[in-house]
């Protein structure tokens, strides 16, 4: 029986791409580059490169909104999202999400905009499905809500009026974690266009030479933590490389405004940017909805279908940080119910190598999608 691991690490890189990178040089050229590229793909005045994405989402939060502002956030989200808002000194409301799409429900947008009179909106486009953008930038006009695009799941879609995710909104926020739509293990970027009100300070600590050389070799240790994964041995690796901090478990990874992103990382981030089609991506992951999450895992596994952990078990994830959040569960049930019914299948494997799971998944299946 063929196996499938749902382990991210390093997916989005060919052979050829890993052996190559590994012995290339880094040079400063490469940051100047992959803002350059930033800014031309995107559209702005301003790109800022960052350790990780939630510190890229502080920065642009920074650079358009003041002290205690309100911002309208997704109901299923990442924790990453809630702590880069609070570390900016804002306030988030959380909008309950439509189950059609994991994305804000309309209505409920209108009704949280007329009860908290919100300064902005993050659109983050869930699990690279794209928002009814159309609708959201005429209530974004009416009310005067400044629109922040967050790309860690859905760097190259189309929204439905045909304009590339990223182009829209007076910031762009990429990740290029882990498992992320664009990933080099690490590392972010925030494209900031006028008018920003507050003056950013891009950050300036340089890299330690051990995330030079993680980013370098990541495409190549990733490939063989995969491998291995097929040996089970993975799980002993996953831990080995957490404990030496090559890895960080993603919701671990540290805000920082200080420290700059590695060459290495704009080097594979570039690459990916560009590999990006010009047409549209396929969604990060497909979503399904499940009515005995724990059985359906256990039917998959023994089909050979592994999962290390889906998007997401709690409305903001991961439960460990959770009740940090105090989330509004009473006004955000849509996001309850998907948090504890989703199952999701990454597009780094094939419709046809994953026809099994779907076929287990389609048994417990209910609800819309
Ligand atoms: C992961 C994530 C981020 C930020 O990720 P980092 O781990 O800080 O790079 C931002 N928004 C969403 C929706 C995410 O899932």
């Amino acid at each position: 029986m063929r196996k499938h691991f749902f382990l991210g690490l390093a997916a989005n890189y060919q052979r050829d791409e890993r052996i190559a990178h590994t012995f290339k040089i880094g040079h400063t050229e490469d940051l100047k580059d992959l803002k350059r590229y930033l800014l031309r793909r995107y559209g702005g005045e301003k790109a800022i490169l960052t350790k990780n994405g939630r510190s890229a989402l502080t920065l642009a939060l920074k650079a358009y909104f003041d002290k205690g502002d309100k911002i309208l956030v997704n109901g299923f989200t990442c924790y990453a999202v809630y702590e880069a808002i609070k570390a900016a000194g804002l306030t988030p409301v959380f909008v309950d999400i439509s189950l059609e799409d994991l994305n804000f429900e309309n209505t409920n947008l209108e009704k949280e905009i007329t009860n908290s009179s919100p300064k902005g909106i993050i659109i983050q486009n869930t699990l690279g499905h794209p928002v009814d953008i159309a609708t959201i930038e005429q209530l974004a006009k009416e009310h005067h809500l400044v629109i922040i695009e967050d790309l860690a799941h859905c760097a190259g879609i189309k929204y439905p009026d045909g304009r590339e995710a990223g182009t829209v909104g007076a910031a762009t926020v990429l990740s290029f974690g882990k498992d992320k739509s664009i990933d080099t293990i690490s590392g972010g970027a925030a494209v900031l266009r006028y008018p920003y009100k507050n003056i950013i300070e891009a950050p300036k600590r340089h890299p330690k030479a051990s995330d030079h050389l993680r980013a370098r070799f990541y495409p190549t240790f990733g490939a063989i933590c995969r491998a291995l994964s097929y040996i089970h041995l993975s799980g002993v690796i996953m831990r080995l490389l957490v404990k030496i901090h090559w890895v960080e478990k993603s919701a671990d990874n540290k805000l920082d405004l200080t420290r700059r992103l590695s060459k290495f990382e704009a080097k594979l981030a570039l690459m990916q940017l560009k590999g990006l089609s010009r047409v549209g991506e396929k969604p990060l992951r497909d979503f399904y909805f499940v009515n005995n999450r724990d059985k359906v895992l256990k039917e998959l596994a023994a089909a050979g279908f592994y999962f290390g952990g889906f998007w997401y078990e709690k409305p903001v994830s991961p439960e460990r940080y959770y009740k940090k959040v105090h989330f509004p569960e009473e006004k955000c049930q849509n996001a309850v119910y998907a948090s504890s019914h989703i199952v999701n299948l990454p597009k780094y494997y094939t419709r046809r190598q994953l026809a099994p799971a779907r076929k287990i998944i389609e048994k417990y299946q209910e609800g819309t999608k």
